[in-house]
């Protein structure tokens, strides 16, 4: 095929640089139209059945198709339909609304798109430059730990637990690389988490061929944070069983209830025992920039990796997530597969840093650094701290609007920016099964209703309402509307249950 076919069938009419300019500056206008009248748009809106089948029935046509005409489809038949974190009224999961500086570096990204693993490339420092910062947020050395960007929390946990597998391994004098856990010699690698630990650490556990039955629950306290001394039992009684206890997961800030774990503790529990402490901030680690929440915090940075996403409280478009783990050189022998003779090192020669390759499980890598590091910027650390700041006083408010209102019930005061709370209806009758019944019903009515929206989640089997604050517009009004909803719904549930 001669380059000008080339050009001509990925490019089409866009090789004409007019015609890109032109097509760029609609997007730009879609989009910041979209921003400006977010508010007069349903939070959520279903789908209709045609409207699903027109999107996922569609056969990839022979010949190309105009860039406007695809800008239209995009504009009619996709962007109203979003998952509604980008609403000021979405208080759904832990998802927050893209920082709109972060939506242009993702275009910009894409311009130049480099595999962010190898050479003497400026996306590579920038790298090195962004994780540094997170690492510095919560409390890292920045020039011992090692960290790379990921697609998030899930996977920045395996990465985490593959290091720490090595670490044990290497401790008891096995190679996991050469033997898998048939080096083991049949012993069972223990690691403890509680139930409020995120699904992806048992995944990772799973993957990493430790098998569930290897997981081990430890209790919680009545705020859903691990309790450090009945761990420190658990761990004696399997040492003593004859099992390895290797890892202790704990979290900084829980996606049901954004608890934050006693890290101090475990720390003080994991260097006597030997254990690996892993961290889960996905979602609150950067909690640690509130200046009221310092106590809280201490000892993070004592975890040996710590997982944080970007894309959770800060705002950076997904997909982004973060992986530190202390012991950099630790790192790169659990993942590296470069031969020694090909390893390169910044400032030696014309190698350029490490190849990120030696530090994980990808090769080929995406510019994510470009968007964290415009967002970041944009915000500057005290842009991020007020955020912060905003949103826990924002979940505050919200508990405390819950407690005066006698239809609603306070579950667990919060700790970040995440509020549990339950419908109580009015008749008295408090029979769990029908108060629950009647809050699965305010979930369902309030999300397919679209002026605000809220999940929920289980909590001590109950089932709980759960709005988690992460928008940098929404206001206390909003935090109003949510709960007019809810009490909306919740009396016609009553009526109807
Ligand atoms: C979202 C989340 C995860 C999973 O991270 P992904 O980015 O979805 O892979 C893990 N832990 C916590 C606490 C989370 O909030």
């Amino acid at each position: 095929m001669s380059e000008h076919h080339l050009i001509d069938s990925i490019a089409g009419s866009m090789a004409d640089p007019a015609a890109f300019r032109k097509l760029g500056h609609e997007s730009i206008d879609l989009v910041a139209d979209y921003l400006a009248n977010i508010r007069s748009t349903p939070v959520f809106r279903p789908m209709t059945p045609a409207e699903r089948d027109r999107l996922r029935e569609q056969r990839l046509p022979v010949e190309g198709t105009d860039g406007d005409i695809i800008i239209d489809e995009f504009a009619r038949d996709i962007l109203p339909f979003a998952m509604g974190n980008g609403h000021p009224r979405f208080f759904g999961w832990v998802n927050s609304p893209p920082a709109p500086i972060g939506i242009l570096a993702e275009m910009l990204a894409a311009a130049q798109d480099p595999s962010c693993d190898v050479g003497d490339i400026a996306s590579l420092y920038l790298e090195q430059a962004v994780v540094g910062w997170l690492a510095d947020i919560v409390g890292y050395d920045p020039q011992a730990a090692m960290g790379l960007l990921v697609s998030g929390g899930s996977v920045a946990t395996l990465t985490g637990l593959a290091v720490a597998r090595q670490h044990c391994a290497e401790t008891d004098g096995w190679d996991v690389r050469v033997d898998g856990l048939a080096g083991a010699g049949g012993k069972r690698l223990l690691t403890y988490l509680t139930d409020q630990t995120h699904s992806s650490a048992r995944k990772a556990i799973e993957l990493l061929g430790l098998g569930s039955a290897s997981v081990r629950v430890v209790s919680t306290d009545e705020m859903f944070r691990m309790d450090p001394d009945a761990l420190a039992r658990m761990v004696e009684q399997d040492r003593a069983d004859g099992h390895r206890p290797f890892c202790v997961i704990g979290s900084a800030g829980t996606t049901n209830t954004g608890a934050v774990d006693e890290f101090d503790r475990l720390a003080d529990i994991a260097t006597e025992h030997d254990l690996w402490l892993h961290v889960d901030g996905a979602y609150g680690a950067v909690g640690a920039l509130h200046p009221q929440l310092t106590s809280a915090y201490a000892g993070l940075s004592r975890a040996d990796s710590l997982a944080l996403d970007p894309h959770k409280w800060l705002s950076v478009p997904v997909e982004c997530g973060c992986v530190i783990v202390r012991d950099r050189e630790l790192m790169r022998r659990t993942f590296s597969l470069v031969p020694p003779y090909l390893r390169t090192e910044e400032g030696k020669g014309v190698g350029g840093p490490p190849s990120y390759a030696e530090y994980g499980i990808q090769q080929t890598r995406g510019f994510r650094a470009l968007k964290v590091w415009m967002t970041l910027r944009h915000a500057g650390r005290r842009g991020l701290t007020d955020q912060v700041v905003r949103h826990v006083a924002l979940a505050r408010h919200l508990a405390a609007m819950v407690e005066a209102t006698p239809a609603l019930e306070l579950v667990v005061r919060p700790q970040l920016s995440v509020v549990c709370f339950r419908y109580l209806p009015g008749d008295g009758d408090r029979d769990p099964v029908r108060v629950d019944a009647i809050n699965e019903l305010v979930e369902q009515r309030v999300q397919t209703e679209g002026t605000v929206f809220l999940t929920s989640t289980l909590l001590r089997d109950r089932f709980v309402l759960r709005a988690s604050v992460l928008h940098y517009a929404s206001t206390e009004d909003d935090l109003r509307a949510l709960l007019d909803a809810v009490c909306a719904a919740g009396a016609a549930a009553e009526r109807q249950l």
